[in-house]
């Protein structure tokens, strides 16, 4: 039931407060009349009690019924799904370049909205490039990278560029969810040969995730003759997904190889300077929108330090700040900070241990789980145990010398030696960042 009652206080409360008050909160239960409403934080359930008590009873007691009481909660059933359910929503009305062609464009999603750092600098001026036209150089480009990166931001900022400058051009962007089931209601409909031509008539081809079509045989089959008739006829393609080409399961090796033909570039994992970054540009549109909304200092350096899972939550997180602090009239403070981000802050807190990192790198490259912490100084040994120190230091929130002593009591100086070696090696050492990028992934599944 609490599914149907969240779609009806949606509609009752709005997208906005209801992404902001009642998508975190979870029916745990009703008993005699007694429903009982989990909320991940304290502050959520004092809110939430106070101002839309009313809306949710009427709700439950009607999809559900009957309900007469509300007992909330405080507690963190799924942190997962509190940490996701900040998620910014999608935009209310985006607006598509060509209603008919491509897939909705988001309009925030523009280069100029695009915070560039260390991480994602590469991927972002191969995208400029391909945006900027010219002679098709870079063909496909294939841009990768884990969840939250920024991939779909630059796809859609890759379209609007084109069009802007190009506004005869056919640009069409879609997810490679909606080029399956595009294709496969031409399969119903009998109209094969009109997706063909549509597809086969493109000028700039975009396809995000295409992860997705893993698997799907004539999807696949469909997809790579879309790809090879494009391609042969000098057109732009842009293809995103999760993971580099060679390591997309259940993919044809001709599609693979395919994928690889052009420019492939990564989105790296955001480093602490591009969170802050980004933090900042966005609080700068927050602003506009909360006007007057005070903001301690020392409140986006504790975010970017804390929150390194992805930019999506990231933003969800400082949206939810806002919102709270602006309805309540205060100023965002570091307290305020952690009381009204409990969920998410413990979610990220729930990382790997620098113990798991260790094992994991040791399996990976086949060395004793004992030279990690060991005085060995040969470079089979000692290069993992860089990564593995590289690894400790992205993925927990643990100090230097910290770290220094889980690696048998070495001194803080030899950690920041290890991780600027393995930061300077990935930028240069395409395979090693990849295994970096793998060990990451296994790590956090
Ligand atoms: P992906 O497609 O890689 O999963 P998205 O492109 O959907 O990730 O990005 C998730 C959210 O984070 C979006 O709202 C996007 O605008 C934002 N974002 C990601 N990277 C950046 C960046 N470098 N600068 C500004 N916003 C970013
Ligand atoms: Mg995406």
């Amino acid at each position: 039931i609490w599914g149907q009652a969240r779609e009806e206080l949606q509609k009752i409360v709005g997208a906005d407060s209801f992404a902001t008050w009642i998508e975190p909160l979870r029916l745990a239960g009703v008993t005699d009349g007694t429903a009982v409403i989990a909320c991940p934080t304290r502050f959520l359930s004092d809110w939430v009690s106070r101002h839309y008590s009313d809306d949710i009873l009427k709700v439950l007691d009607r999809v559900g019924g009957p309900v007469h009481r509300l007992n909330f909660e405080t507690r963190s059933p799924v942190i997962r799904q509190a940490a996701n359910s900040v998620e910014p929503r999608p935009q209310p009305a985006p607006r598509a370049v060509d209603e008919e062609l491509t897939a909705p464009l988001d309009q925030r999603f523009t280069f100029d909205n695009f915070v560039v750092g260390k991480p994602n600098e590469l991927a972002h001026a191969a995208a400029r490039r391909v945006a900027e036209g010219g002679p098709v150089t870079f063909n496909p480009l294939f841009l990768y990278g884990g969840v939250g990166l920024g991939k779909t931001h630059l796809m859609h900022a890759i379209a609007r560029e084109i069009q802007a400058r190009q506004p005869e051009a056919r640009v069409l962007y879609l997810s490679a969810e909606q080029f399956m089931y595009r294709f496969v209601q031409a399969l119903r409909d009998r109209t094969v040969m009109d997706f063909k031509e549509l597809f086969r008539t493109v000028s700039v081809l975009m396809v995000d995730d295409v992860q997705f079509i893993a698997g799907k045989d004539s999807t696949q089959e469909e997809f790579f003759h879309t790809f090879n008739t494009l391609v042969d006829q000098g057109k732009q393609i842009v293809i995103s997904a999760d993971r580099a080409p060679g390591e997309i399961k259940d993919m044809e090796e001709r599609i693979k190889s395919r994928l690889q033909c052009g420019l492939v570039v990564d989105l790296h994992p955001t480093d602490y300077e591009l969170r802050l970054g980004i933090l900042q540009s966005k609080t700068d549109v927050f602003r506009l929108q909360y006007p007057g909304l005070q903001l301690a200092p020392g409140v986006l350096e504790f975010l970017a330090h804390r929150i390194t899972s992805n930019v999506r939550v990231l933003e969800g997180a400082l949206q939810r700040l806002f919102a709270f602090a602006s309805l309540m009239g205060r100023e965002i403070t570091l307290d305020m900070t952690q009381e009204c981000l409990a969920d998410i802050l413990r979610a990220n807190d729930r990382k790997v241990s620098i113990e798991e990192i260790q094992r994991k790198v040791a399996e990976h490259y086949n060395i004793r789980l004992s030279d990690m912490i060991g005085p060995k100084r040969v470079r089979t040994v000692a290069r993992p145990r860089q990564i593995a120190m590289y690894l400790s230091k992205q993925m927990t929130s643990r100090s230097l010398p910290e770290i220094g002593r889980r690696f048998g009591g070495r001194d803080h100086t030899t950690i920041m030696h290890g991780v600027r070696k393995i930061e300077e090696l990935r930028s240069a050492d395409r395979s090693l960042a990849e295994d970096i990028d793998l060990l990451r992934r296994l790590l956090e599944a």
